[in-house]
């Protein structure tokens, strides 16, 4: 197998320009080859078997290997491989899923547009709102507020909403009219304060920029409930319903990008019920069919809906795949085995209250502070000190060691910065988490020796 995984690697250093990569040291290294999957565990092309706590990118939420979605691939395949619905027409995948997403999303919504990934259901949610406010005749409002270290994708729009100061180094973004406020990060920018009065605090930023800004130029504002590829920022509990509290008193829209809390991350079909808000758009994607197919979208609410549909005439935006039939049947037979297995609400009464009492006992770890999980994601930083609330200077690469030894034992887990994070599928058992953790702590203990071998740590 080795003489082959080279061959690979070289190919693919030849031809494949990869995703958020630095190329020279890829090829230096090389890339590591994914050959197979099963439930919760990938393996490579060395035969090495691998937890894979981040779910891929956070989207496997039924985990690998199940067979009723590649069978509602195959059967719509050899029915109806393709169609679009440009020019009054449709096809039944696309409306029943349609129907069960609104179902699932509550009262407050009414449609649902499909796209086929985040990034293009974030870019239909500017021109929507957009196009509600000039349809309502305000296009001066065109504003949309975001927040640092938000992930909201990767095309101009959707890295523009982002608030990845690294993406928008590259390419000339973000693009106009769009501004960003402080993430509510408590352990890292409040931590000796009181945690619910800095939800209110951090909120407080939004309303300070839409009076900076002007409250007459401002369209919505877009969050994820949780921050996930900002390093799983869990919110005060405070923090969402005054949002909400401060998006009514302007009129302003609210956009929820679900794309990682939707479909049972957080123990709930969508995240921001659990978090206490109610949005007029929510974007979603990954684990709407488990990563196994492309699929992505917006559910538009009520109030959305009613004024693009009665006065906003013909919207002159769509993708050649939105509501592609064979991502649509996958995502029903997706929503099926969520159902039809109660994942939501295992993660939300059994394995969410499980990892949060696996990782509330990883604060005895000399490296481990802030660890936190809000049904199954979850994330803690690597600290210097965590009793006095020191870091590492960012020079040490803490985040990037400890990734690099999860790697070599078996483990994916994420470094954002130092901030460590998983997010495994939602059918990971108890017995499975504890397997995690186990490893979770070998690699946080060859962290550490490593640290202490380089002279980083002062005892
Ligand atoms: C991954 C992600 C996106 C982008 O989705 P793509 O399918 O990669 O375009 C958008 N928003 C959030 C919250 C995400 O995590």
């Amino acid at each position: 197998m080795n003489g082959n995984t080279s061959k690979i690697q070289a190919v693919d250093s030849a031809h494949y320009f990869h995703p958020f990569t630095d190329h020279q040291a890829l090829a230096a290294k090389g890339s590591r080859i994914i050959e197979k999957a099963d439930g919760i565990y990938i393996w490579d092309s060395k035969g090495e078997k691998i937890l894979d706590a981040m779910s891929g990118l956070w989207c496997v939420n039924v985990g690998y290997g199940r067979q009723e979605l590649v069978d509602a691939a195959a059967k719509q395949m050899q029915v109806l491989p393709y169609y679009n619905s440009f020019f009054s027409t449709t096809n039944v995948p696309a409306v029943k899923l349609a129907e069960r997403i609104v179902k699932l999303a509550g009262d407050n919504f009414s449609h649902v547009f499909f796209s086929s990934s985040g990034s293009e259901s974030n870019d239909t949610n500017i021109r929507m709102v957009r196009h509600y406010w000039a349809t309502l005749g305000h296009p001066e409002r065109k504003i949309i507020i975001s927040r640092k270290n938000a992930y909201h994708g990767s095309t101009m729009a959707g890295a523009s909403l982002g608030g990845m100061s690294y993406m928008h180094e590259q390419g000339g973004l973000p693009i106009p009219d769009i501004v960003h406020i402080e993430q509510p990060y408590f352990y890292g920018l409040a931590h000796d304060k009181n945690k619910d009065a800095f939800g209110i605090e951090a909120a407080g930023w939004l309303e300070a920029k839409i009076l900076e800004v002007g409250a007459d130029k401002v369209a919505a504002f877009i969050g994820e409930p949780v921050q996930g590829a900002g390093g799983v920022i869990i919110p005060p509990r405070t923090y969402w319903p005054e949002i909400q509290r401060i998006c009514d008193k302007y009129g302003i829209l609210l956009i929820c990008d679900e794309v990682i809390c939707g479909f049972g991350r957080l123990g709930y079909w969508f995240g921001s019920e659990l978090m206490g808000a109610k949005p007029d758009l929510m974007t979603f994607a990954k684990g709407v069919t488990s990563g196994y197919i492309p699929l992505g979208g917006v559910v538009i609410g009520k109030r959305v809906a009613k004024v693009l549909i009665e006065q906003g005439g013909e919207f002159n935006h769509g993708y050649t795949y939105s509501g592609h039939p064979v991502a649509c049947a996958v995502a029903l037979a997706n929503i099926d085995i969520l159902e039809k297995e109660g994942l939501v609400d295992r993660v939300r009464n059994e394995t969410g209250p499980y990892l949060a009492q696996k990782f509330a006992e990883l604060a005895d770890h000399p490296l481990v502070g802030g660890a936190e999980t809000c049904g199954l994601v979850a994330g803690f930083a690597l600290m210097k000190d965590p009793q006095q609330h020191i870091g590492f200077d960012e020079s040490v690469g803490a985040g990037m060691r400890c990734r690099n030894h999860c790697f070599a034992n078996g483990l994916i887990m994420r470094a954002v910065g130092d901030r460590m994070i998983i997010a495994p599928p939602l059918v990971i058992t108890k017995a499975q988490i504890d397997d995690m953790m186990v490893l979770i702590r070998k690699c946080l203990d060859a962290t550490l020796e490593e640290l202490k071998t380089g002279g980083f740590l002062s005892n």
